[in-house]
This record gives structure tokens, C-alpha cells and sequence, in this order.
């Protein structure tokens, strides 16, 4: 598997303005990164903090193109404008009449080149978006107005539920179907507070156009509300096998939502959005504080004041008939608004939406679904809240303050919203912006939270806090905002800071990187965020406009007059301030655990015998239903391609490999856009062992440290004002058929082609010039990243256990676990202590990696541009590379590191877990063949679908097979389970032998698995990916042979890898991210198999 660890830049599309600034890294969600194939990443359109999606886990290739982060050059916006609208199919009135549509208005809209059209469905009033132009990757949505009235999680439930079987496609889940056999470049579903969305994604039209029709019946036609089964498993049911035992609670939805309330950056966000956006009628206590009692849902004036992905004290309150009546109420044409997009044939929308559309009455859905505004609070209030938080750790620094404002009781025009998040940008944008460096520098806390302004709630909100407080430094904290606030109002912004934020703007714009997201997406969660609320689906499309007036605003008055009276209105003299602390609590988990284990006592108290043999006769039902596969029969109703649609070639990338002052550089002529994009790869044969864990802390400093002459602000604005953001980082990965892993240092960065000489000259200045002098900005860097690997720890524990396993199965796993794992964080603990003692001995130590990987031999070189800017830009090229060290000092070292072989717990806080096993088939002497991809995705749709999710009551259960190192594993999510789970594990051998696919079965595997080889890639990311390919010796003859080996994947196939993956079972590890409880219950039952280590 590649790697690189580095703070991976979250999408986050959701907002309409403000997404476009947050490409750097704004919230800790540092991940395993694997740019050539796929991460365990956690996709979310809005960093996760409000939106759930129904498939958390994402097993695709990770968006290469991201990571880089989003700082600009300057450009004029109107160059995009002025391209002459091409003309796309029309759909005119009278065809529109006949199919039951009516025309709203039309509009070209130049910021995406497409031709956008609004149709109303006369008969229910339901609106369609239709957007047409070039871009072959097509978009659907629909999107419902689901407001909760509670925190039982009907949405959410709801939007699980009704991809499970539908009137058309009436088997237990056509979504996984979809999942295994379509080509789809994107499929999932996103609960927000107050809608639900449900998009597809395909590049194939009749791919495409399958998805849409199973998404429409699934929507307007669910099983799940004939069938109790569905929300049992979806949503909660009480668990009893046997009369004998004990009863628990069990669903996927519950156990998703344990985990996210085992996270305290989640806690806090949720509780932001509730006490902000809601009428309190809080309860004074008499320690003074205000509190938030019955989960704030005291008559609230909206619908924000509950949680809609369900708290797990609540879900269990949720009966049948209230999720039955939920979906007959806003399920409904007059409550949707659906959006599509892409290349494909305008008439053909309608008529496909027509068929259902036609078979519904107006309802009133659309006015009962009315999202109700929130008044201004007149006074500030404050919130005291305990979350879990573990035993052993140090708790005096463990506590969260945030402020939170609501901005507005009424809509925002457009360029009030665009000058807030050019606001937002500026304050916390960079690591160099005044809020967030002001509230890092006073070392009050460990790392920012919850920080930024959000607008895809019908009021936009604004808040700022730090975790890693001290109980005595919270109001310190609090003080430093406010104060920080007023001066900021008071003395504006710096004209560099706003050159630089600017040009980060324009050109993420100019750029339009959604990475492995579909353009046709982002753009559909900015319409909606405007016309859910019966506002103009069109205006967030068109910032043009409101930019250059902006800039002409700030042109002509200066930055101060337009930014110090936003400061000032919005957030200064704005009494609707909501102030939430968090305190960690130790008791806390446990006691969460005893109550729910004391109500379920009292429920089975209050059964008599009967009720308890029928419960446990339900139970049983209910798991032979979803062990029952579905019949031939009923699979062969969901729509899927045939062989003979899928192209029988691999994508090309145009890839021409030359030399540049004797340095090999590799060549993609790709249209770009006009943007270069650069990587520079570094060998890290000569560095020193011990090394090694530095090596992130030295990426953060070549970033935030400056130079002689220059202050890492100033840096930073430098890079923000010349070029589209430079990053750097370590990539380790083992290579096929090799001992010697490949192990990288890549510093990568993008820039208009006519600016590629500044990123060049910006590159060799990070790289050479930055000095390792600044003791107290290292100590910071420490400190967040210690608040970041421990955030990872609690949100992504399989990301931890995968990693773990890894570095004791091969030497790039160590090496990565090293730089990122459990390792890496128990390495923080101690430098933290190292800096105050010894800072002349690492600042030294950071020289000499920098001496060990800055080196022209060795050294590669990838430009991806159109060839035009690639001719020119070899001579900065030529120039960078002249400036290099000829060698690296120090020889060549060996890597071999390993940790040792045995089965690990590693304890933190939680209510659910994340359990893994994984061994290296290659050592069975298997050889690699590329059915083997075809089977591991087959292993993950079906047999640990059904048996950790589905039964196993787990939010996601997957394995993932590398290619490169053989390391196959089996990794859990949110798992209520931790030994059973790894029964299911070693019963994957059997399951192979005993499987009879038949061919359609088959089928659908191979095509899903050429969707995945096959993702969509803007340009960015197809050079990046050749360069993996070149770094891991993969070649395109290889890339074919494996192809036609995936098409031609047999039953055989599948029963020959039964065999070698016997050894993940023989002789395999294990490794669990779990509470206490659950690994000293599995310790006794199986005579001490973990060794114990305490993480939090
Ligand atoms: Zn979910």
C-alpha cells in the first residue's frame, strides 16, 4: 500500500462560498493517504460535522489531486467569463409540455460553461434543475426537506433504509448492488440537519442512467416501510439469542451514531449546532452555568435543535410508525428538488422523471417541510458540557471551549456571503492568518476546533475554540478571541494577507478541483443550499459578478472599510453568542455503558417468558432473513452492463519520460487549464533511522518556520500570492517482487503556467532557506499533533489498526507507522518533553534530514500542463535542480524495521470498535493476478457486508488487499463486536470454497471492479498517479495483463484464493481499537490473546 502522511486537506463543497477557501487543511483529519490506490478515507461533503453519509467508508482511490494546499495566483476571474456560450441540446417548451414539465427560466451560466434550465412538474410541483454541457462525468440528485422534530434519527434511518429494496428492485439492498456492478464515479447519501440527498455519479450514460432509476424507485417506492426488518436493521432492535442472556441493542445506524459520539470534536459540534441555531429555555443550575437538559429540545423554534443523525439515547425511542409516517409525509414530488447534470440528452431527464413524477397528487409537503428561521438571542449564553474522555491520560488539559455566533436572522445577499468567507480565509484561512496563528502562538491549547464560518444551514454561523485547554486557561481562551476579534476590526488586515487570499480564491475557483468528487456534485450542494430554502438555485452558481465587485470594493475603499464593519456586525455586536465548554469526564463512557445496560435489564425485567422466547425467536428471524442471499431471480431485476460495455483497454496517461540537467523528469500533456502542476520526488535511502518519526515535524517546519529573511507569514503570503499552494511530505510504499521499499520525500505544488518560475523559485527556497531556529513554533507543531493523531485514534481506529498491522508485516508499513501510526504518536509524548530540554539537538537533527533527502541524484522530476507551458517551464525547472545538492550527505542506510508479531488492543474511550486482522499471502507463494481484485471487493460487498454490517449491527466492515506489499486485511468500523468480528474474518477461507456465483454475479463483480480501477481523475491527478506507477515499477503492459485478467475472472479463480488467504487466518495478526470492557471480556474468554496497550 502507498502512503504518505500528511495533513490531508478535507473537501469540503458543501458550503457555497466558503468551501472555496477551505482546500488547506482546517480541521485535523490527518490520514493515511494513498494517492495510487485506495485509503481508508471517511468522504464527507462537509468534514464530517454535521452530514452523515451512509457508506462512511469509501475503499476508491484517494483523491490525488487534494493535499496541496489551496493558495493562488492571480488571475482575472473574467477570463473565464468571457468564453462564448457554446450551444447544448434544448429542451423546448412543447416538448417540456408533453412529458408534464413547464419552463421556470434559463440562464447560461459562464462560471461552469452550462446551459442551466428550471422545469417545474405541473401536476406536484416538483423542481428540476437541468444542466447541460461538456462535462461527461453526469451528476443526479435528489434532494428531500426532512426536518426532525426529535433525536430518534428518522432521517437518517430513513435515508439507510430506503436503499434497501424497492418496489422495482425488490431484493435486500440494490444499493450494494450497485456498489458491486456499476461503473459509478460516485454513489452514496447524505443525512444534513434539515434535508436528505441522495446522488449518483457515472461517466458511462447507460450506467448512468440505471442509477438514476434505481435511486427514484428507492426514494418514491421503499420496501421499508411495509417491511419492520429493514428499520430493525437499519435502526435499532433489541438483540437476544438466547432466552439465557442478556439483552442488547443493535443497528447500523445506532452503532454509527455511538461512534460519532465517541469522538468529543463531534460532540462539541453537534452540541454547537444545536444550542446556536435553537431557542433555548435553559436550566440554570446552581453552579452557575446554563445547561442543556432532554437534548435541548425544549421547544425549539426550528429544526436545528435536535440531532437528525439520532443520538444513540434516543434512537431506541423510535417506533415503526413514526419512521412510516416520516416518509409518507416529506418523501414526496412536492417536497423534492432534484438536479441533473453532465453531458447526457435534456429530453431524456424529463422523460425518465416523468414515469414517476406522473404517478403522484400535489401534497402539502412543501409547506409542512418549511425550515422556520431562528430569532437573534438578545443575550449571550453559555454551555457546560462533560464528554468521555479516558482514565489513565492526563486530564488537565483535556478541556474544549468554542464561541459560536449565528450571523443573521435574515438571508445574506451574495456578496455579504462572499465577503464573509474572503473574512473567513483571512482570519483562519493559512496557518499564517491573525485568528489561528494568535490562538496557536499563546499556547493556551493544543490545536484549533470547530473553527470557520458555515453556510449550508439556512443561517450561517460562525465559530472559533481550541481542545488541550486547562480548566484555568478556558476563560483565557475565550478572552483571546474576543480580544483578537476587536483588533482585527480595529486595525484591518495586513494587504499582503489580502492579495494572498484573493488570488487563493480566484484560482480555486479558475481551478475547480474537486478531486475525486464530481464537479456536477459540488455544484449541486451549492445550488441547494440556496433553494432548499425557496431561494434562487441559480445565484450561488454565478460569483463573477459579486467577486469583481468585491475586489473593485476593496480596490477603491480598502480592505479595512469592507472587513472591519462585517467584524463589527456580524460577530462583534452580534448578542446571539453561544459559548461551549466541554469538559472531559472519565466516568463518563462507563456510565453511559451501565445505563444502557441498566434500561435494557429493566426491558427484559418487565418480558415474561413468553415475551423473551418470542424476542428471541424474532431475533433469529431476523438474522436468517439476512443471511438468506437473494435469489438469481430477483438479483437479475437490478439494471447492470454488460462485458461488452466496459472498454477493454486501461486508461493512458500521456506520459513522456526525458531528462533534465541530467535529472529524470516525466512529462504530462494534458489540458490543464492553464495550471502547471509540479512534484518533486526526493530519495530517503540516506536517512538515518531515528530519524525517521522527525520527518512529518520537519515537512510542518520547511512549511511554518521562515527564513533569514523572511517570517513564515510573509512566506506563506508568498506563496499565497504567486502560486495555487505548494505542500510536502513523506510517501513510503513496498514494492512487488523488491526487499527495499520505496521511500520518498514529494514536495508538490501548482501555479498559473505563467507563474511557474516563482513556485520553482518558492520551492527551493522552502526547501533550502527555512531555518529549524523557532523553539516555540515546534513546540506548537508537537502539540497539534499530538491533538490530531489522538483525534485519528478515536475517529479512524481501523486508519490506526491498519497501520499497525502493516509495520508488522512489512518494512514500509513500519516505516509509515512510524511517521503516522500509534508509534508516531507515542513518539510525540516524548519529544514533547525533548523540546524544552534538548531544542539545539533536534534543530540539528532537522538540518540533517533536510542534508540526508536534498540531493539532484536520485531526484525525480513530474510536470503535468498542456506542452506548450511545459516547454516553458524547463528552464525554472533547470534552475531548481542546479541549486540542489549534487548528493545527499550520509551513505545509503538499510530499512528493515519491523514491529513484532502479536496480537495488540490498543484501549481508548469508546462505545463501539474498530477490529483487524490481516496476514501477507504472498507468502503462501501466491502470485499476484488480477481476479484477486475482483475477489477482495466480492469479499467486501458480500460476505463482510452481511455478516459485520448487516447482521453484526458494525457501520462498515471491508478488507483491502495491496497489491504491492500481499498484506491482505480485514479491517471493522464502529463495531459493537470485537471477537466475533474476527470469527467472521477466518471464516472468509470458507466462504470462498463453499461460493457458487453464477455468471451474472460474476459479472457484476468484474464490472465494479473495472468502475474502481477506472475512477474518474481530473488532469492533476492522472499525472500524479503515472508518477506512482513509475515509483512502483508498474508499468502499462502490466496495467493491460491485469486488466484482461479482471475481465476474465472465473469461479476457479475465486476457490484458488481461498487457499492463500488461509494464512490471514493461520497465521495472521490481530489488532483492535476498543474500550476496556470489550478487550478485558475478550481477554478472558480466549486466555489473554491481546496484548494490552493504552493509548488515551
Ligand atoms: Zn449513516
Amino acid at each position: 500500500m502507498l502512503r504518505t502522511v500528511s495533513c490531508s486537506a478535507s473537501l469540503s463543497c458543501a458550503s457555497p462560498f466558503f468551501r472555496f477557501f477551505r482546500q488547506f487543511p482546517r480541521s485535523s483529519t490527518a490520514a493515511l493517504r494513498g494517492p495510487a490506490r485506495n485509503l481508508r478515507r471517511i468522504s464527507s461533503p462537509s468534514a464530517g460535522r454535521r452530514v452523515l453519509l451512509r457508506r462512511g467508508l469509501r475503499v476508491s482511490s484517494a483523491a490525488a489531486g487534494r493535499g496541496v494546499n489551496g493558495q493562488f495566483s492571480r488571475l482575472s476571474v473574467c477570463a473565464v467569463a468571457t468564453q462564448p456560450a457554446p450551444s447544448y441540446p434544448n429542451v423546448s417548451q412543447d416538448e417540456a409540455e408533453k412529458l408534464g414539465f413547464e419552463k421556470v427560466s434559463e440562464e447560461f451560466i459562464s462560471e461552469c460553461k452550462s446551459k442551466a434550465t428550471l422545469f417545474k412538474h405541473k401536476k406536484t410541483g416538483c423542481e428540476v434543475m437541468s444542466v447541460s454541457n461538456e462535462d461527461e462525468n453526469k451528476v443526479f440528485g435528489l434532494v428531500l426537506r426532512t426536518p426532525p422534530k426529535d433525536s430518534t434519527g428518522i432521517p437518517h434511518i430513513l435515508e439507510h433504509s430506503v436503499l434497501c429494496g424497492s418496489r422495482k428492485y425488490p431484493v435486500k439492498e440494490p444499493f450494494v448492488e450497485l456498489l458491486k456492478g456499476s461503473l459509478h464515479t460516485f454513489l452514496n447519501a447524505f443525512t444534513y440537519p434539515d434535508r436528505t440527498c441522495y446522488p449518483v455519479a457515472s461517466t458511462n450514460t447507460k450506467d448512468f442512467y440505471n442509477l438514476v432509476d434505481v435511486y427514484l424507485d428507492a426514494v418514491f417506492f421503499p420496501k421499508c416501510v411495509e417491511d419492520v426488518h429493514t428499520f430493525q436493521q437499519e435502526g435499532w432492535h433489541y438483540e437476544l439469542n438466547d432466552p439465557s442472556e442478556d439483552i442488547s441493542y443493535k443497528g447500523v445506524v445506532f452503532n454509527e451514531m455511538k461512534g460519532v459520539y465517541s469522538q468529543p470534536d463531534n460532540i462539541l459540534g453537534r452540541i454547537a449546532q444545536q444550542a446556536t441555531i435553537v431557542d433555548m429555555k435553559p436550566i440554570f443550575l446552581e453552579n452557575g452555568v446554563w445547561t442543556l437538559l432532554e437534548n435541548i429540545a425544549i421547544s425549539p423554534d426550528n429544526t436545528y435543535g435536535v440531532d437528525s443523525g439520532g443520538d444513540p439515547k434516543d434512537i431506541p425511542k423510535l417506533t415503526f410508525e413514526e419512521f412510516q409516517e416520516f416518509h409518507r409525509k416529506y418523501y414526496h414530488p412536492s417536497n423534492a428538488r432534484i438536479w441533473f447534470y453532465g453531458d447526457d440528452d435534456p429530453v431524456q431527464r424529463l422523460r425518465v422523471l416523468s414515469e414517476y413524477l406522473d404517478m403522484f397528487e400535489a401534497s402539502s409537503s412543501r409547506d409542512t417541510s418549511k425550515i422556520e428561521t431562528q430569532k437573534l438571542f438578545s443575550e449571550p449564553i453559555r454551555i457546560v458540557e462533560k464528554y468521555p474522555a479516558g482514565r489513565d491520560g492526563d486530564l488537565k488539559k483535556k478541556n474544549m471551549v468554542c464561541v459560536n455566533w449565528l450571523l443573521s436572522e435574515k438571508p445574506l445577499d451574495l456578496q455579504t456571503q462572499l465577503a464573509l468567507g474572503f473574512l473567513d480565509h483571512l482570519m483562519l484561512g493559512t496557518p499564517a492568518s491573525p485568528l489561528r496563528k494568535i490562538l496557536l502562538e499563546s499556547g493556551l491549547g493544543e490545536a484549533l476546533v470547530s473553527s470557520g464560518m458555515s453556510d449550508e444551514l439556512l443561517q450561517p454561523q460562525f465559530s472559533v475554540g481550541m481542545k488541550g485547554v486547562s480548566q484555568d486557561n478556558v476563560q483565557k481562551v475565550e478572552e483571546l478571541i474576543m480580544s483578537t476579534l476587536k483588533k482585527l476590526a480595529e486595525e484591518g488586515f495586513d494587504s499582503d494577507a489580502v492579495e494572498a487570499s484573493m488570488n487563493t480564491i480566484e484560482f480555486s475557483l479558475r481551478e475547480n478541483n474537486t478531486g475525486s468528487f464530481p464537479r456536477g456534485l459540488s455544484l449541486m450542494l451549492q445550488s441547494i443550499a440556496k433553494w432548499i430554502y425557496d431561494m434562487d438555485p441559480f445565484e450561488p452558481l454565478k460569483y463573477t459578478e459579486p467577486l469583481r465587485a468585491l475586489k473593485a470594493r476593496i480596490a477603491e475603499e480598502g480592505s479595512k472599510a469592507v472587513f472591519s464593519p462585517l467584524i463589527e456586525q456580524f460577530i462583534l455586536n452580534n448578542s446571539h453568542r453561544v459559548t461551549i465548554e466541554m469538559q472531559p469526564d472519565p466516568e463518563k463512557a462507563s456510565q453511559e455503558e451501565a445505563e444502557e445496560k441498566s434500561i435494557l435489564e429493566k426491558v427484559k425485567a418487565g418480558m415474561t417468558e413468553e415475551d423473551l422466547a418470542e424476542l428471541a425467536r424474532a431475533t433469529e428471524e431476523l438474522r436468517l432473513k439476512q443471511e438468506t442471499p437473494d435469489s438469481p431471480e430477483a438479483l437479475r431485476c437490478v439494471p447492470s452492463l454488460n462485458l461488452s460495455d466496459i472498454p477493454k483497454e486501461p486508461t493512458y496517461v500521456p506520459t513522456e519520460i526525458g531528462d533534465i540537467n541530467g535529472v529524470k523528469v516525466l512529462r504530462h500533456d494534458l489540458f490543464t487549464n492553464d495550471i502547471v502542476y509540479a512534484e518533486v520526488v526526493f530519495d530517503m535511502g540516506s536517512l538515518k533511522h531515528d530519524l525517521l518519526p522527525l520527518v512529518p515535524l520537519f515537512c510542518q517546519s520547511l512549511m511554518e518556520m521562515g527564513t533569514k529573511d523572511l517570517s513564515f507569514v510573509q512566506l506563506n503570503q508568498l506563496i499565497g500570492r504567486k502560486t495555487g499552494g505548494i505542500s510536502v511530505y513523506p510517501l513510503t510504499s513496498s514494492v512487488r517482487g523488491k526487499a527495499e521499499p520505496c521511500s520518498k520525500f514529494v514536495v508538490r505544488g501548482k501555479s498559473m503556467a505563467g507563474r511557474a518560475e516563482d513556485l520553482f523559485n518558492l520551492m527551493n527556497c522552502l526547501l533550502q532557506e527555512v531555518q529549524f531556529t523557532d523553539q516555540q513554533r515546534f513546540k506548537q507543531f508537537v502539540s497539534q499533533s499530538i491533538a490530531r493523531m489522538e483525534n485519528r485514534l478515536r475517529g479512524s481506529g481501523h486508519g490506526i489498526a491498519a497501520a499497525r498491522m502493516d509495520a508488522m508485516l512489512n518494512v514500509a508499513g513500519w516505516m509509515s507507522e512510524q511517521m503516522g501510526g500509534l508509534s508516531y504518536l507515542e513518539f510525540l509524548h516524548t519529544l514533547a518533553k525533548k523540546v524544552d530540554e534538548d531544542w539545539e539537538g533536534i534543530s540539528s537533527s532537522l538540518e540533517e534530514i533536510r542534508r540526508s533527502l536534498l540531493a539532484r541524484n536520485g531526484c525525480i522530476v513530474n510536470m503535468t500542463a498542456d506542452g506548450k507551458s511545459l516547454t516553458n517551464i524547463e528552464k525554472s525547472v533547470d534552475k531548481f535542480l542546479n541549486l540542489l545538492p549534487e548528493t545527499p550527505s550520509g551513505g545509503l542506510v538499510t530499512w528493515d524495521g519491523r514491529l513484532p508479531l502479536r496480537n495488540e488492543a490498543i484501549v481508548i474511550p469508546t462505545q463501539v470498535n474498530y477490529v483487524g486482522k490481516a496476514g501477507n499471502i504472498y507468502s503462501t507463494g501466491y502470485e499476484l493476478d488480477g481476479s484477486a481484485y475482483v475477489i477482495s471487493k466480492h469479499i467486501s460487498n458480500t460476505w463482510l457486508w452481511d455478516r459485520v454490517r448487516v447482521s453484526g449491527g458494525a457501520y462498515g466492515g471491508f478488507c483491502d488487499f495491496d497489491s504491492h506489499s500481499g498484506v491482505f486485511s480485514f479491517l471493522s468500523y464502529r463495531d459493537p463486536n470485537l471477537l466475533k468480528t474476527l470469527d467472521i474474518y477466518d471464516g472468509t477461507g470458507d466462504f470462498l470454497r463453499g461460493l457458487d456465483v453464477d455468471q451474472e454475479t460474476l459479472t457484476k463483480a468484474i464490472i465494479g471492479t473495472i468502475g474502481d480501477v477506472d475512477s474518474y481523475q481530473l488532469p492533476d491527478a492522472k499525472g500524479y498517479s503515472s508518477l506512482m506507477r513509475h515509483l512502483l515499477g508498474v508499468t502499462d503492459e502490466e496495467r493491460q495483463r491485469k486488466r484482461e485478467e479482471i475481465l476474465t475472472t472465473s469461479l476457479k479463480d475465486f476457490k484458488e484464493f481461498a487457499e492463500a488467504i488461509d494464512v490471514v487466518r493461520e497465521k495472521g495478526v490481530a489488532v483492535a481499537v476498543a474500550s476496556a470492557e470489550d478487550i478485558d471480556s475478550a481477554n478472558q474468554a480466549r486466555s489473554n490473546f491481546f496484548e494490552v496497550k493504552k493509548a488515551l
